[in-house]
């Protein structure tokens, strides 16, 4: 299916990565679900530092892609000669230039010419806090006690988040959060 769209919390999540990311460039694969962009693939050991980030990335040999997406901190939305030999082997390619906003970003087809892009809502499948969260709510009846399982929930999710930011730093945090995250999907597979 050819791809015509982005979710719009993919598109902030790649505009924030590529701000994140300045001076230096960002890139990374793009995943799409049917016509919808809704992924970025971010390589591990992708050096950022280097001006090259995006020609290492997309040198990834069989690594199944929807796309590619890449920064110009100098603000130029426009393909370099470079790109235009690496969009070749992707059917979009997303280029993002300073100052990262929504209306500084541009589409590209394999032959490196403008293609439309249309910004999307996504429903996303739901993160195993949300199931919890779900879980939580279907146990109780009336629109008071939903309420306040909302606020529960809320209350536990914001707790959750607050205390690992401030007593790991942000390697050992992800680890956490994954081991947390599987081990939560899976005393939910085992119910
Ligand atoms: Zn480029």
């Amino acid at each position: 299916m050819a791809v015509t769209k982005i979710a719009s919390d993919t598109l902030d999540f790649i505009l924030e990565s590529c701000k994140a990311s300045h001076p230096h460039e960002f890139g990374a694969l793009l995943e799409a679900e049917g016509d919808t962009i809704t992924h970025v693939i971010y390589l591990p050991g992708t050096d950022s530092t280097i001006r090259s980030v995006s020609i290492r990335t997309w040198m990834m040999p069989n690594m199944p892609h929807a796309g590619s997406v890449h920064s110009h901190p100098s603000g130029a939305v426009h393909p370099s000669e470079q790109d235009l030999v690496f969009f070749r082997s992707n059917s979009v390619n997303i280029i993002v230039g300073k100052p990262y906003s929504r209306d500084s970003w541009k589409a590209f087809d394999n032959n490196g010419d403008l293609m439309q892009l249309e910004v999307t809502e996504y429903e996303f499948e739901d993160s195993a806090f949300d199931k919890f969260k779900d879980d939580l709510l279907f146990g109780f009846d009336d629109e008071f006690d939903e309420m306040f399982a909302q606020e529960l929930a809320d209350e536990l999710n914001g707790e959750f988040n607050d205390e690992f930011n401030d007593e790991f730093n942000d390697e050992f945090n992800d680890e956490f959060n994954n081991e947390v995250c599987t081990e939560l999907d899976d005393e939910f597979n085992n119910e």
